[in-house]
């Protein structure tokens, strides 16, 4: 019998166009496996946008090495390529280029100057699956890339990460490492994400009864349901000791039914964004021009507005579905910044971001009358300047 891990990972690089697919338990187990066996440890240093999750952070810290920051540019939230050469310094073995939210990072630059100063780039693709950059996948570039499939990214199998390779020398370090360390998912965990994904389809969704989704969040309370993050990743510098996992089964099986349904997927996302981006031109709102070259498929649509936590209080008690990505220029506002490296002022237009930004849904549920419902409700609020 076959593994349907083997198949969904080569049915993923398939699609993306990729040499090699390797499936974890997270998107950040992913990034793991890709920083070691690029042998980046103690006393290397990792650039990536100060403008990210902190789930990003934790396996660079891991693996011994340390975060340095960029700041953003306002208009795709990726990284301002202006400010990169500075950061740079001996030290430096690799450029963590996250393509923000779908906008896909400047990734020519990004490139030439790495190739330029003999580092490695990483893309991270958590919030890009589908988005192009020159006409070619994102995830195709570089190396290495790694992809999430956790509740909230284009598709799920509840929680999920691909790492990408593109060369077949660090696909071989990748797999050595894998045999070597990684560990099964618990039974355990395995049967509870499997009841997750069949309540999934019930109760994630904003359309859902009121009763599902209290149910929901009264089991997550209860520790009953995986969450994708403790409190200790957010809060502690050490790898938790059930770190290094792989996929499980059920949840492969599930991705490969959700590949299925990924070009539609896409379609989708990429009609509700256009919808966006006309009712708010309409409306007087500045809407964000993406790079020519560039082809983004948004996991979620940013809009900036002067108003963040207010509005997200009011989106909650009307039943509007409001997302704060990113809270923090670490995303979530509980992290403790300084154990990560980063000290408040170090990127002031990504602070500034996080202060305004919310985002508006175009997942496969969302139909086209909730867009305009989100645009009544969003446009009652004033836009922040950028
Ligand atoms: C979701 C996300 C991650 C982490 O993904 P997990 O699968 O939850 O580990 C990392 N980076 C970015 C930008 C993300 O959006």
């Amino acid at each position: 019998m076959t593994d349907p891990r083997n198949k969904y990972e080569s049915v993923f690089a398939g699609w993306l166009g990729a040499k090699h697919a390797f499936s974890f338990w997270k998107g950040r187990v992913a990034l793991y496996a890709i920083l070691r066996a690029m042998g980046i440890g103690a006393g290397d240093e990792v650039i990536l946008p100060g403008y990210t999750c902190v789930m990003d952070v934790n396996p660079i810290m891991y693996v011994g090495a340390k975060a340095i920051y960029v700041d953003i540019e306002p208009e795709t939230f990726n990284i301002d390529v202006n400010l990169l050469e500075s950061k740079i310094t001996p030290q430096t073995r690799a450029i963590i280029a996250q393509h923000t939210y779908g906008y896909s990072a400047d990734l020519g630059a990004i490139l030439a100057i790495a190739s330029r100063r003999g580092i490695e780039v990483i893309e991270d693709c958590c919030l890009s699956l589908g988005s192009r950059y020159k006409g070619k996948l994102t995830g195709t570039f570089a190396p290495a890339a790694y992809f999430s499939t956790q509740w909230n990214k284009t598709y799920t199998t509840g929680l999920g990460g691909m790492a990408i390779c593109n060369t077949d020398e660090l696909a071989a370090k990748v797999r050595h490492i894998c045999n070597m360390e990684m560990k099964g998912v618990p039974l355990s965990n395995s049967a509870l994400l499997a009841i997750q994904l069949v309540l999934y389809n019930v109760a994630v969704y904003p359309q859902t009864t009121t009763t599902v989704r209290k149910i929901f969040r009264w089991l997550s309370k209860k520790g009953a349901v995986i969450g994708s993050s403790s409190m200790e990743e957010k809060e502690s510098t050490g790898m938790p000791e059930d770190f290094f996992m792989g996929l499980s089964r059920t949840q492969a099986s599930f991705g490969l039914r959700q590949l299925c349904r990924l070009e539609e997927n896409i379609k989708h996302r990429k009609k509700l964004t256009a919808l966006y981006d006309r009712l708010l031109a309409e409306r007087g709102w500045k809407v964000t021009r993406p790079p020519e070259n560039t082809e983004p498929v948004l996991v979620r649509y940013p809009v900036r507005i002067t108003n963040k936590w207010g509005s997200l209080e009011k989106a909650r008690e009307r039943g509007i579905e409001l997302g704060a990505w990113f809270e923090s220029p670490l995303h979530p506002k509980e992290t403790r910044l300084e154990l990560f490296g980063y000290r408040q002022g170090m990127c002031p237009v990504a602070e500034k971001a996080a202060q305004e930004v919310v985002n508006l849904p175009v997942h496969p549920r969302v139909s086209e009358r909730t867009v305009r419902q989100t645009i009544e409700f969003i446009t009652e609020y004033q836009q922040a300047s950028w």
